[in-house]
């Protein structure tokens, strides 16, 4: 983990802004440090050799502090203000670069871990602005300062601190050698227990069945005891770092302190000077000590944009930026030879597939599960890239195309129809904003889906509406477009006989290219043609 992750502040200008501002206070809160030291060692040494406060060194004292305190409020709000913003860009980017990388990527991340990430996850940055990044910075600028100032006044005592100093980040860095094992072996620990715990949990009742429920408990108290000593002694181990930080940091204050009183003593030294001396070195050793603490505070939120960053550089597949994609109501699309291979599989999922699409046809492809039929609709819509072979149309490869204006072509209805919150109406108008009520009610007539009523809620991800219903509404929003080839994926799975008819009648209506994965007899009777995805493996074995 690096003290300062430059992708941050690459990504966010927000990032860069903040930490300009921080310098700014930084370097203010500095110098205002140095001022209260002089004016109060001025105003002890005044009551102490002339016997009366000094007026103005109290004023001034107390302006100092007031701007202290404006400077940690003005710290306060930009840290604020700069997560609130970073968090934000980071979630559009992270948002903007999934959309791009499609929906097969996504199906290969778990969409869970991403959902925390980007709401939760990201929150963890908040501490990482407003604790350790402006302590960074101050451990930057502080000691620095002070030590020149001390200079002026006493070199001895400027030189003593300035040996020491470095003594604190080096015993940090040991430290952290040192307990980096003890954390990965309670971490691991820590997940060891969640998982068995989760299964212990999710196999209750089958455990309950057998009788073996009982018999969990001393493998779950095992595992726990486990965690619970590895907590003690990091927690143990956590105490006595601090300590030797702590003691480090006094043993230094003092050295400093026995040689400006000496030096007091034998009068090489007044006595203003001594008390400023004085004064400002613990405040030299502050802000380092500090940065440490937040450096771990703020851990989780640096893993956090480390799993934005991983996001974000996955490289999104080469696409190109033609725009004058052939329309696909009159001319044909054909695949060759396509081979798709999923990243981490071994077998390729579509194996030198060849079709030949004519305009205004209607295509089933058949084929047993698994086999690689919705892989074909992905690959036409360019969610996956094949690893050999490409897809044609009008002469040109459709990789050369721009995504967006490509995609245009089609209205796909996937597996899972993923319907949104909100009516039947608001869901079919995806399909196109600006539909009448009576153009979106004759789509969802052409689905099967006629006795839905247009304001029907639908739920979160469809749920008020059955399997059936939500497949016909995903329809529905396909129809509705103008897109001259609709694929569809099994448009008829667990729909009634007489919807199935409904929704054979209504694929040929518009006169479109349909390519569609088909199980039922009635859908496969609908078509053209046949097409049997995978056969060529069958014919080479
Ligand atoms: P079908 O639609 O014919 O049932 P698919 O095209 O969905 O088959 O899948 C073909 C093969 O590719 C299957 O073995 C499936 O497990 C695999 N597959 C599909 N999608 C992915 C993915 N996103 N990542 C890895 N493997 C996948
Ligand atoms: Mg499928």
């Amino acid at each position: 983990m690096k003290p300062l992750d430059p992708r941050l502040l690459r990504r966010a200008r927000a990032a860069r802004v903040f930490l300009a501002a921080s310098v700014v206070i930084g370097v203010g809160t500095g110098l205002l440090i140095i001022a209260q030291a002089v004016l109060l060692a001025r105003g002890v040494a005044g009551v102490v050799l002339h016997g009366e406060p000094i007026v103005s060194v109290a004023w001034a004292l107390g302006a100092v502090v007031v701007a202290r305190a404006l400077l940690m409020w003005a710290q306060e709000v930009v840290a604020q203000r700069a997560a609130a913003a970073v968090k934000s860009t980071l979630r559009r980017q992270v948002l903007e670069h999934s959309l791009k990388l499609g929906p097969v990527w996504l199906s290969g991340e778990r969409s869970s871990a991403l959902t925390t990430l980007l709401t939760r996850g990201l929150d963890d940055l908040d501490p990482y602005f407003a604790r350790y990044l402006p302590q960074l910075v101050l451990a930057a600028t502080v000691p620095a300062g002070v030590i020149a100032w001390m200079a002026t006044g006493d070199l001895i005592a400027a030189g003593t601190v300035a040996i020491t100093l470095p003594l604190i980040p080096i015993f940090m860095v040991l430290i952290g050698w040192a307990t980096q094992a003890h954390s990965r072996r309670r971490r691991r620990a820590l997940s060891v227990l969640a998982h068995h715990f989760a299964d212990v949990v999710a196999g209750l009742p089958t455990l309950k069945l057998f009788g073996r429920a009982k018999a969990q408990e001393a493998a779950v108290r095992r595992v726990t005891d486990k965690h619970r000593s590895a907590s003690m002694s990091s927690l143990r181990l956590a105490f006595l770092s601090s300590f030797a930080l702590e003691l480090l940091a006094s043993i230094s204050v003092a050295l400093v302190a026995v040689g400006v009183g000496l030096r007091l003593v034998e009068g090489r030294l007044g006595l203003e000077t001594a008390l400023m001396v004085l004064i400002l070195a613990p405040e030299a050793y502050l802000p380092l000590r500090q940065v440490g603490m937040h450096f771990h505070a703020s851990a989780d939120g640096v893993a956090a944009s480390e799993e934005v960053f991983r996001v974000l550089e996955t490289p999104l597949p080469a696409s190109g930026d033609r725009t004058d994609v052939p329309d696909l109501r009159t001319t044909a699309l054909q695949l060759y030879d396509v081979t798709v291979r999923y990243p981490g599989r071994d077998e390729p999922a579509l194996d030198g597939f060849d079709l030949d699409v004519r305009p205004g046809e209607v295509i089933a492809l058949t084929g047993p599960s698994g086999v690689g039929k919705s892989t074909v609709l992905a690959v036409l819509l360019g969610f996956v890239q094949p690893e050999r072979g490409v897809v044609v149309a009008g002469g040109s490869a459709a990789d050369e195309f721009e995504p967006t204006v490509w995609r245009r072509q089609f209205a796909w209805v996937p597996q899972r129809p993923g319907l949104r919150m909100g009516t039947v109406a608001d869901n079919v108008r995806l399909g196109r904003p600006d539909a009448s009520d009576d153009a979106v009610r004759l789509a969802l007539i052409g689905a099967g889906a006629g006795e839905l009523g247009l304001d029907k809620p639908v739920g979160e991800q469809g749920q008020l509406l059955s399997g059936g219903q939500q497949r016909r509404v995903a329809l529905a929003r396909a129809l509705i477009t103008d897109a001259p080839v609709l694929l569809l994926d099994e448009p008829t799975a667990g729909l009634d006989a007489d919807a199935e008819a409904a929704v054979v009648a209504g694929l040929r209506a518009g006169g479109r290219t349909v390519l569609m994965v088909a199980h039922r007899p009635a859908l496969i009777a609908a078509a053209d043609r046949t097409v049997e995805v995978g056969t060529r493996e069958l014919v080479n074995a």
